[in-house]
């Protein structure tokens, strides 16, 4: 695997690949590496070669009380994975180089970016929007990876790749969890052993919420009711948000139809964590609860 530190290399290799009729695959991260980002690696070389993998800590997804300054980063250790993983580039920028000085740019995908996360997180998606365009105008793959984990952050990109008419498919991959249901996060780390085992709570929230919509019930209000009780019953976790929301609009919905996302946030100690379950309904006409489909 080779390491490359500057845009201009990066933009040459990934422009040699192109050349020699090569499907690139990126996916963008920003370190800290876990299963999770080794399944879109995976995911990654399947479909493409080469598979470029970017670490870069974004400063400008962060708020100014948030955790930049002391989030993970150990570039060796996540080389030693990405060279496991049979990745084979590392793009791993400076800031300086990522954002020069003088750099004024920044995306914006209206609507979108400034509810749920976006509104507990101000200016957080136009950070992740900024970087995530560079990174695939630098690389300008085929096709670049990212996690339904973040569900949010996925739609925005899908959506200013549809707007911006970017060459670059965008992939979204399933959310890989530990044994007990946690969502694997770089940001566990942070969590002391009672708080780790309070996280739980999220997936036996979705998993609640999930036998509901199983059961039959479609009503939005009902199953929140007895997502945000589960939530309530851990004294260690505190609910920032547990919405329903369509999964195209990213607006609230009072009953279940087709493609719909549950949504949660809760702090647990200084750390903040966020999960989902997607939800398909083939036929929601009759409220029977056949033809749903429930990824956790
Ligand atoms: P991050 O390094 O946290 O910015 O994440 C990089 C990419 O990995 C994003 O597209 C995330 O959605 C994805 N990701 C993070 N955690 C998981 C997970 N548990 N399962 C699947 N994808 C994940």
């Amino acid at each position: 695997m080779e390491v490359i530190h500057t845009v201009e290399w990066m933009k040459q290799v990934a422009r040699q690949a192109r050349a020699d009729g090569r499907l690139t695959g990126l996916v963008p991260t920003m370190g800290a590496l876990h299963a999770g980002h080794i399944s879109l690696i995976e995911a990654a070389r399947r479909d493409a070669s080469p598979a470029i993998v970017s670490i870069f800590v974004n400063p400008k997804q962060f708020g100014p009380s948030e955790d930049y300054t002391k989030y993970p980063r150990d570039l060796e250790a996540d080389r030693q994975k990405l060279e496991e993983a049979g990745v084979d580039f590392l793009f791993a920028p400076s800031v300086e180089e990522m954002y020069p000085t003088g750099f004024r740019t920044s995306v914006n995908v209206e609507g979108l970016a400034d509810r749920l996360e976006g509104k507990i997180r101000p200016g957080h998606f136009r950070g992740v929007a900024t970087v995530v365009l560079r990174l695939l105008e630098i690389v300008a793959p085929r096709f670049a990876y990212f996690g339904r984990k973040d569900a949010q952050q996925a739609r925005i990109i899908r959506q200013m790749a549809t707007d911006l008419a970017l060459e670059s498919e965008i992939v979204v991959c399933p959310i890989v969890r530990e044994p007990d249901g946690v969502a694997l996060s770089s940001r566990n780390r942070y969590l002391s052993p009672e708080e780790r085992k309070a996280a739980t709570v999220l997936y036996r929230a979705l998993s609640r919420a999930r036998r509901t919509i199983e059961e039959g019930e479609r009503e939005a209000m009902r199953i929140l009711a007895l997502v945000r009780q589960e939530l309530a019953e851990e004294p260690l976790a505190s609910a920032d948000y547990a919405e329903i929301i369509d999964a195209d609009s990213f607006e609230p919905i009072m009953r279940l139809t087709r493609s719909c996302l549950v949504l949660l946030a809760a702090r647990f100690g200084s750390t903040r964590l966020i999960d989902n379950m997607q939800v398909e309904i083939a036929d929601s006409r009759g409220g029977t609860p056949s033809g749903v489909i429930c990824n956790l």
